[in-house]
């Protein structure tokens, strides 16, 4: 495969950008590789500066659920670029995805749209500590929140790939303040709030762990977590980035009917622009300024070219079927990598909820950071780099999520199963 171009592009960019990108993963350097710089997208497919396509699995990390370039998110996007691209004054496109976002998500009654997954967490995190006057913010080894420094404690996602603990330059008081505990560990739970409960401004979780590679909750632990946190006056936040309208419409509260107090979100909902979002009961969210005395602002908030991809994005998702279809096509995938690698004598966990799907090299089942850890990262880049030469383009981290979109057909999946099968074999040991 033919890197020329993105290999000049790469040297010129290190010397404009840090590592020569704008988020670490993308560097490629956990597999020993360097990044393809991508021309342009159209479904299911990225093209690269070298003229190679791909069949893409990163989906912009999590956003694509419609693939790239889906006609009815470019022509909303277009009809707003021909009245302006930012007024920074209301405009009913920020009250339709908002009302939008409320009748998806079974738990929020009011929500504020920010720039991305990061200033979400960050501000629900100010608004749970505002109202309850506490300052002590659990989260869970290897769930990533974006990179507040609150959440920078046993971070998963980049973090987690580069190996680094936290990150120089986040304050010792700030770090303090934070407290990681083992995910879906119900025990260590109960214990942590028999003795701290009512010093808890809020507990923090991805309610299906997407940024350790992919980890599906305990049900028992997130109920206990709702019961916890309720007894002791602490705020409970799901971080819905990833999830959110990717597992299903309503994010993994419609799907097992746990109602957490603040949700966040982000990726899915910006239709590819880039849109967070915080919300939840009304009576936490009449808090923010200018209700109430918790700031919180933003300059392009609620943007209008990023509230229409994301108006027209919804709606496509909430058409019948859709989450059927692409759960299908994922279990396909599932599926076809598994057999590969049994008929290879590999052994492979996968984790997968919905299109979210997760590949350890490991013989045994991974429910934690920890357990993510022991699977062998050597192999997996190994792995990565065989499929990008057969022109399938995964994260580069087993640390990541594979994201399927409604845009990949079944010859997508099947040529996907026909690489990993190649590669799986050349992997034997
Ligand atoms: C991606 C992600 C974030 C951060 O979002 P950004 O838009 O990258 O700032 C936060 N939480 C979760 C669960 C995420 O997956």
């Amino acid at each position: 495969m033919k890197r020329d171009i993105s290999a000049k592009l790469f040297i010129k960019a290190k010397k404009a950008i840090p590592g020569g990108v704008n988020s670490p993963v993308r560097a490629c350097r956990s597999v020993g590789m360097d990044p393809v710089f991508i021309q342009r997208a159209e479904g299911s497919k990225l093209f690269d500066a070298d003229g190679n396509s791909f069949i893409d699995y990163i989906g912009s990390w999590g956003p694509m659920i419609l693939g790239h370039r889906h006609p009815q998110v470019i022509c909303a996007i277009e009809d707003v670029l021909s009245r302006g691209t930012s007024f920074g004054a209301p405009t009913d496109l920020e009250v339709e995805l908002a009302e939008m976002v409320i009748s998806a998500v079974p738990s929020v009654e009011m929500v504020r749209m920010v720039n991305s997954g990061t200033e979400a967490t960050m501000s629900a995190v100010r608004l749970a500590r505002g109202v309850t006057g506490r300052d002590l913010v659990i989260k869970f080894d290897g769930c990533y929140h974006g990179h507040g420094d609150t959440f920078l404690v046993e971070a998963g996602s980049g973090v987690a790939t580069l190996g680094i603990p936290g990150s120089p330059g986040v304050p010792k008081a700030c770090v303090q303040n934070t407290l990681s505990l083992p995910y879906n560990d119900t025990q260590r739970l109960q214990e942590v709030f028999a003795e701290k409960g009512k010093t808890v401004a809020a507990v923090i979780v991805e309610p299906v762990a997407g940024n350790m590679g992919l980890v599906p909750p305990d049900l028992a632990f997130l109920k206990t977590l709702r019961k916890l946190t309720q007894g002791h006056g602490a705020v409970l936040i799901f971080d819905e980035v990833m999830t959110g309208f990717r597992v299903a419409y309503g994010g993994v509260q419609a799907l097992h009917g746990i109602m957490p107090d603040l949700t966040c979100m982000g990726k899915v909902i910006g239709g590819g622009l880039p849109v967070g979002a915080y919300g939840g009961k009304a009576e936490i969210m009449s808090n923010i300024a200018p209700e109430g005395p918790v700031y919180q602002a933003g300059t392009l908030s609620g943007n209008p070219v990023a509230m229409a991809a994301g108006i027209a994005t919804l709606k496509i998702l909430k058409e019948p079927g859709f989450y059927e279809t692409l759960e299908a096509c994922s279990a396909k995938l599932e599926k076809g990598l598994k057999e590969a690698a049994e008929e290879a004598g590999i052994s492979i966990v996968i984790n997968r909820v919905g299109s979210m799907l997760g590949l350890f090299f490991t013989d045994k089942p991974v429910s934690n950071f920890a357990e993510a850890q022991k699977s062998n990262v050597n192999l997996f880049a190994t792995y990565y780099k065989g499929m990008l030469e057969h022109g399938i383009y995964l994260a580069p981290s087993q640390y990541e999520t594979a994201f399927v979109s409604s845009a990949h057909s079944n010859t997508d999946i099947e040529e996907t199963v026909r690489a990993a099968s190649k590669v799986f074999d050349g992997l034997g040991i």
